[in-house]
């Protein structure tokens, strides 16, 4: 195929922006698994000592702990999703992307508040390792040795926070900011453009879509950093397998689509559960982004809510029997696939209350959604 326009559209380049990438002609990548490839000819051979594998590692074929063919579409895949000047970087899962994060600024000092809570043991290991210290996001001790963590919108509730005042205040104090947008990726927010300067993703959850893949992503917009997170890769092996690189590439042909519609869903959906909390009387608080009435909250989330928010009941009983009542809605842990869940979230989260549940809402018509959690509610 011929070389691509440049003015293409997110749908457009999550299904093209690999094309000069194929290296056979099927349609579908093929799933390949070879941990090793041939070197190219003798008059185009590079010698370690001129190659600097530790610092770059991602352009060429030679070693799968380095990257793969599949990598390397999958990170084509995602510079497209994530527009002009961004450089992805792909992890066997969002916590490997976070500690990679971690590892490349190396801070004296995180600044971390609420959001999910495999960030905050992440961040105890790492402390036990080098002494780092955590501290509150709203800390005064914030200087050039923090590295400031935000995660919007936020686990489990789906509130956003103000990127661009902790971009101010971390940036004026000569810290970085990393931004865990795991909760509505492209083409629902873009921290960079309110200050970010790295942006995580579990791309278990939305990229992914299916429920069947772990992995994570960092976006840098500097062409360095990315050299220095893929040489960091190769050697500490936290890239992704071939499986589940080529189940990422296959998945994120269909990002734009489904995480629209489920935006879309889970907006109507939570504006039925706000005007109908009087009438169903288990039902006593609903909690998302699309409820906020700040008004950078509009702006931040410019292509549509999180298609994931919570909600609390009467009592911790009722929060146990409701995801058992529920027929369209699986009680389970997790995000962002096809199909529809509920979960009592302290059974995964123990700094959570009782009374609450988080819904991840998939691609089923909200109607049925709707009419489901309805007949849920009146019997609990
Ligand atoms: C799931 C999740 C993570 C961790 O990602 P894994 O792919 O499970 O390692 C990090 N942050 C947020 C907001 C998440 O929802």
């Amino acid at each position: 195929m011929s070389k691509l326009p440049s003015d293409l559209s997110l749908a457009t380049l999550s299904i093209h922006q690999d094309d000069h990438l194929a290296r056979v002609v099927d349609i579908a990548p093929p799933l390949t698994v070879s941990t090793n490839f041939e070197y190219p000819p003798a008059d185009k051979l590079i010698l370690a000592r001129d190659r600097k594998i530790s610092e770059d590692s991602g352009d060429d074929l030679i070693y799968s702990r380095f990257t793969t063919n599949v990598v390397q579409r999958a990170e084509a895949v995602l510079s497209g999703i994530f527009g002009a000047g961004a450089y992805p970087v792909t992890y066997h899962n969002g916590l490997a992307a976070f500690t990679a994060a971690l590892f490349f600024f190396n801070p004296k000092k995180l600044a971390i508040g609420d959001g999910y809570h495999g960030c905050h043991s992440v961040a105890e290991i790492v402390s036990r390792l080098n002494g780092l210290r955590v501290i509150p996001l709203d800390s005064d001790e914030i200087d050039s040795t923090t590295l400031v963590h935000v995660e919007t919108p936020i686990n489990p509730t789906g509130y956003a926070i103000d990127l661009r005042k902790y971009a101010e205040i971390a940036h004026a104090r000569g810290a970085k900011l990393l931004v865990d947008a795991t909760f509505a990726p492209p083409p629902l927010q873009d921290p960079f453009a309110f200050g970010a300067d790295m942006v995580m993703h579990s791309a278990t959850k939305y990229f992914g879509g299916h429920s069947d893949l772990l992995a994570g992503v960092l976006v840098t917009k500097d062409a360095d950093v990315q050299r220095a997170l893929r040489g960091d890769r190769s050697i500490l092996g936290t890239g992704m397998g071939n499986l589940e690189a080529w189940l990422l590439l296959r998945s994120m042909r269909t990002l734009s689509v489904r995480v629209r519609a489920q935006s879309a869903s889970a907006e109507k959906i939570v504006r039925w559960l706000a005007d109908n909390v009087e009438r169903l009387p288990a039902l006593t608080k609903v909690h998302h982004s699309s409820l906020q009435t700040e008004a950078f909250v509009a702006e931040q989330l410019a292509g549509g809510h999180s298609p994931t928010f919570s909600f609390e009941v009467t009592s911790a009983e009722v929060a146990r029997a409701l995801p058992d009542r529920l027929k369209l809605f699986h009680h389970a842990t997790s995000l962002g696939g096809v199909e529809s869940l509920i979960e009592w979230r302290a059974v995964t989260d123990p700094h959570v209350q009782l009374t609450l549940l988080r819904v991840s809402v998939g691609l089923e018509d909200p109607d049925d959604l709707i009419a489901d959690l309805e007949q849920g509610l009146l019997a609990a």
